[in-house]
C-alpha cells in the first residue's frame, strides 16, 4: 500500500512501553508531527500530552541517512547497492549452507522489542519453522527477563499486575527503584508526580538522586548491587512489627514461613552494613508502605539489570505479597517496560528461547502438536541460547551464522570489544534495520525495513495493552515492511507464507497464542475501550485490568495461590578496590533512546544531550581533581572511554554514571560480563572503574 499526500493516522508511540497514543501526520513520504489525542476516559496514559521523544522524536524516520536499497559487501569489503532478489537469495543461501555444512542450531536469529508483535511473531516463527533452530532472542535479555522470570515463579505471569491510569495514578503510595522515570517514561512520571502533589506518598531507594526523587517524600541513596538486602529488610520490619496482611497471606498464599525465615538474617545494621540504608530510613519507608491503603511498586533496569536480578524482583514481590498490595485498585507490582514493544515483540510474541507465542512450553506435548498442526512440523522442543551466549557461542565457533531484525549488539552488548570481536568472527551475519547501524557495519547483508511511522501492526504496552499501529508515511525508497522481508525469506526457503496485511498474522497468533486468543483487528479499531489488554481469551472475553484478585487470588497457578519465595542476594560480580576504586552504573537520559541509533539522529535531541558524559560527585571530582565540564578517562578491566565530566550530587560519592545511548564514549566497553543465572541478565549496574583527568 502506497499511501496518497497528506495523511492522518491514529497510532501509539513508537519508543517508549507507556504507550501513549497519538495521531501521527505525515506528507510526501515524510512525518510531519504528532497531535495527542485529548480523550479522559481513554486508557492509554496521554490523554493530555506526550513527552519530547515523542512529540520530536519521529524526525529520525524522515533522515537522508535512511537505508533506501538492500546493501551487500562486496569483495573489497565495501557495502555496495544491490536489488532485493539478490539480497534475499544470498541471506538464504549462505543460512542454508551453513546449516547443511555444520547443523541447523548453529545459526541464530534476534527479533526486535521495537517492532510490531506480527514482525516479532514472524521472526520466531522463521527462526523455529523455516530454520528449525531453537536460538532465538532479542533485547528483552538485556533489560527485563529477570523481572519476567521472578513474577512467574512468585505470581504466575511475568508482566504487569496493573493498569497505568487507573492504579499507577491512584496510590496510595508509591516504592519506586532502579527507575528514573522522568526521564525514561515521562508520560507515567507525570501521572505519579501529579498524584504525589495530591498526597501520595512517594517513596524512591535508588543509588543515584533521579528526577523522580526530587517530588519523593523519601530518597534514599542505596548502595550499587544490594537491593535484595534493604527489600528483605523491609519485609522483615514489618513481620517483626506486625504490620503484614495476615489474612491476605493466609487466603491466597504459600511459602510465607520460608521467607519470614530467610528475612531473619537482614537486620537493619546487616542491611546499613551491605546497601547503605540506615535503619531509622529502613523504618520510615516501612511504616509508610504498612499505613498505605494501596501501594504501586515501580521499578526498571536499576533492579533487572544485576546478577541477583531475578531475586532483586523475587524480594520486591514478596513484599508486595506481605503487604497485601496486589489485585485491587491503586494497588500492584508494576515492571516500567523499556521499549515501545518490549512486553509483546519481547516477550509475548515468543521470541525467547524456550518459549513459544504467549510463554508456552516447547516441551509440553499438547502445545508442541497444536503447533506443529498450524506450521506443519514441531518447534524445537528445548531452549536455545540466550542472546550473551550466541556471542560466546561465536568466539567458540559454534554458532556461525546469523540474522538479526532492528538490534543494535554491537553496543547493546556487556564489553561490547568482545561483542564486536564475536561480530567480526562469524561466517554470515544479515541485519535488518533502518540504519547501518554498529551491529550492521560487520554484516555481509544489510536488509532495508520499515519503521514505527510507516507500519501497520500492534504494539503491546507494559500494562499487557495491545494497540493499534498505523502508518502515516511510507518506508523510503526501496525499503520494505519487515513482515514482508521476514516472509520473502521464509518463501525462498521453501516455505509458502503468504500474509497478506498484518491482521491475518494476528489471526494466527490469536489462534495459536490462548492469552492473545480474543484480540482481532476489529475489536482494536471498533471496541469501546482503547485496545485490550491480555490475557484476552477470546472474543467475547473484554480483557483483564488486574492480573490477580486482593480476595480471590487467582494467581496463575493451578491452586491459585501465590508463592512466597525467599531470596538470598549477595555481592555484584565486581567490588571496588586500590585499581578500581569506584563503582560504575549506567542508564538513560530524557532526550535519548537505548543505543541511540535513532534519537542520535534527530538534531531537536542532540541539541540538548549531544554526547556522552560521566556524573561525578563533588568529592569523587575533588579527590580525582577534576572540573566541571572537563574530560576525563573512565578505565575498567574491559576497556577505556573518553568522556566529559558533570559534577552533581545526583551520584553519590564513589558512584558515577555514564549513558548508555552513545557510540563515542561507549559505556558498554567498560561493562562485566556477569549475568544473573537464572535469565542470563548482565550486571551493567556495577562496574568498577578508574577516573584520571586528561
Ligand atoms: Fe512516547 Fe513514552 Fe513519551 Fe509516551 S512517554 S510519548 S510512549 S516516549
Amino acid at each position: 500500500y502506497r499511501l496518497g499526500k497528506l495523511n492522518r493516522a491514529e497510532t501509539t508511540c513508537g519508543f517508549c512501553a507507556v504507550g501513549c497514543r497519538f495521531e501521527m501526520w505525515g506528507k510526501d513520504g515524510d512525518s510531519l508531527g504528532v497531535v495527542p489525542i485529548e480523550d479522559p476516559d481513554s486508557a492509554p496514559a496521554n490523554n493530555f500530552s506526550t513527552c519530547v521523544k515523542g512529540k520530536f522524536g519521529h524526525e529520525f524516520a524522515n533522515s537522508r541517512k535512511r537505508l533506501t536499497r538492500p546493501l551487500v559487501r562486496n569483495d573489497a569489503g565495501e557495502f555496495e547497492p544491490t536489488s532485493w532478489e539478490n539480497a534475499l537469495d544470498y541471506v538464504a543461501d549462505r543460512l542454508s549452507e551453513i546449516q547443511d555444512e555444520h547443523g541447523v542450531d548453529t545459526v541464530g536469529c534476534l527479533a526486535s522489542s521495537k517492532g510490531t508483535n506480527e514482525e516479532a511473531y514472524l521472526v520466531q516463527k522463521f527462526a523455529r519453522q523455516v530454520l528449525g533452530t531453537k536460538n532465538i532472542d532479542n533485547c528483552a535479555r538485556l533489560c527485563h527477563s529477570s523481572t519476567v522470570a521472578a513474577l512467574q515463579q512468585t505470581l504466575g505471569y511475568g508482566a504487569m499486575t496493573n493498569r497505568i491510569n487507573e492504579d499507577i495514578g491512584h496510590a496510595d503510595a508509591y516504592l519506586i527503584s532502579g527507575s528514573n522515570t522522568t526521564e525514561s517514561h515521562p508520560v507515567l512520571a507525570t501521572r505519579i508526580k501529579q498524584n504525589v502533589r495530591d498526597g501520595a506518598d512517594l517513596i524512591v531507594f535508588d543509588p543515584r538522586k533521579v528526577g523522580i526523587a526530587e517530588h519523593a517524600d523519601q530518597y534514599t541513596r542505596t548502595r550499587p548491587g544490594y537491593d535484595v538486602a534493604w527489600l528483605n529488610g523491609l519485609i522483615r520490619y514489618l513481620i517483626e512489627n506486625d504490620l503484614h496482611d495476615t489474612a491476605f497471606i493466609e487466603r491466597n498464599t504459600k511459602g510465607f514461613e520460608s521467607v519470614k525465615k530467610k528475612v531473619q538474617a537482614f537486620t537493619p545494621e546487616r542491611v546499613e552494613e551491605l546497601a547503605g540504608v540506615s535503619p531509622d530510613e529502613l523504618a520510615a519507608a516501612a511504616e509508610t508502605l504498612a499505613a498505605a491503603d494501596t501501594v504501586v511498586f515501580g521499578w526498571a533496569m536499576g533492579m533487572t539489570q544485576s546478577s541477583h536480578g531475578t531475586e532483586n524482583l523475587i524480594a520486591m514481590a514478596d513484599l508486595a505479597l506481605t503487604l497485601g498490595q496486589v489485585g485491587k485498585e491503586g494497588a500492584g507490582l508494576s515492571p516500567f517496560r523499556g521499549q515501545n514493544n518490549v512486553q509483546g515483540g519481547g516477550g509475548d510474541m515468543g521470541t525467547l528461547p524456550g518459549s513459544l507465542p504467549g510463554y508456552q512450553d516447547p516441551a509440553d506435548d499438547d502445545v508442541g502438536e497444536k503447533f506443529a498442526e498450524a506450521w506443519g512440523e514441531r518447534p524445537p522442543e528445548e531452549p536455545g541460547l540466550k542472546v550473551p551466549e550466541m556471542f560466546s557461542e561465536i568466539h567458540e565457533g559454534n554458532l556461525k551464522g546469523m540474522y538479526i531484525v532492528g538490534e543494535n549488539p554491537a553496543l547493546s552488548e556487556p564489553d561490547v570489544t568482545h561483542a564486536a570481536e564475536a561480530l567480526e568472527q562469524i561466517d554470515f551475519l544479515a541485519v535488518q534495520d533502518i540504519f547501518v547501524t554498529e551491529t550492521a557495519e560487520y554484516a555481509d547483508v544489510i536488509l532495508p525495513a520499515a519503521t514505527s511511522p510507516e507500519k501497520h501492526g500492534t504494539f503491546t504496552n507494559t500494562e499487557r495493552r495491545i494497540q493499534r499501529v498505523r502508518p502515516s508515511s511510507d518506508p523510503p525508497g526501496e525499503a520494505r515492511q519487515d513482515w514482508e522481508i521476514t516472509q520473502a525469506l521464509a518463501n525462498r526457503l521453501g516455505y509458502e507464507w503468504d500474509y497478506d496485511h498484518p491482521k491475518e498474522v494476528m489471526a494466527e497468533i490469536s489462534s495459536l497464542a490462548p492469552i492473545y486468543g480474543g484480540v482481532t483487528y476489529d475489536r482494536l479499531e471498533n471496541g469501546d475501550e482503547h485496545g485490550l489488554q491480555w490475557p484476552c481469551w477470546d472474543e467475547t472475553h473484554p480483557g483483564t485490568p488486574y492480573l490477580y484478585d486482593y480476595e480471590e487470588g487467582n494467581f496463575n497457578f493451578d491452586d491459585g495461590l501465590a508463592r512466597f519465595v525467599p531470596a538470598d542476594g549477595g555481592h555484584p560480580g565486581e567490588l571496588p578496590d586500590e585499581a578500581f576504586p569506584y563503582t560504575l552504573t549506567s542508564g538513560r537520559v530524557l532526550y535519548h533512546w537505548h543505543t541511540g541509533q535513532i534519537t542520535r539522529r534527530v538534531e531537536g535531541l542532540m541539541s540538548h544531550v549531544g554526547e556522552s558524559f560521566v556524573e561525578i560527585s563533588p568529592e569523587t571530582a575533588a579527590q580525582i581533581g577534576v572540573e566541571d565540564g572537563e574530560y576525563v578517562r573512565v578505565e575498567s578491566r574491559r576497556g577505556a572511554i573518553v568522556v566529559k565530566a558533570t559534577i552533581t550530587d545526583r551520584v553519590g560519592n564513589g558512584t558515577l554514571f555514564i549513558p548508555m545511548h552513545f557510540a563515542a564514549g561507549a559505556v558498554n566497553k567498560l561493562t562485566q560480563e556477569n549475568f544473573d543465572p537464572q535469565t542470563g541478565i548482565p550486571e551493567y549496574k556495577v562496574s568498577s572503574v578508574r577516573v584520571e583527568p586528561l
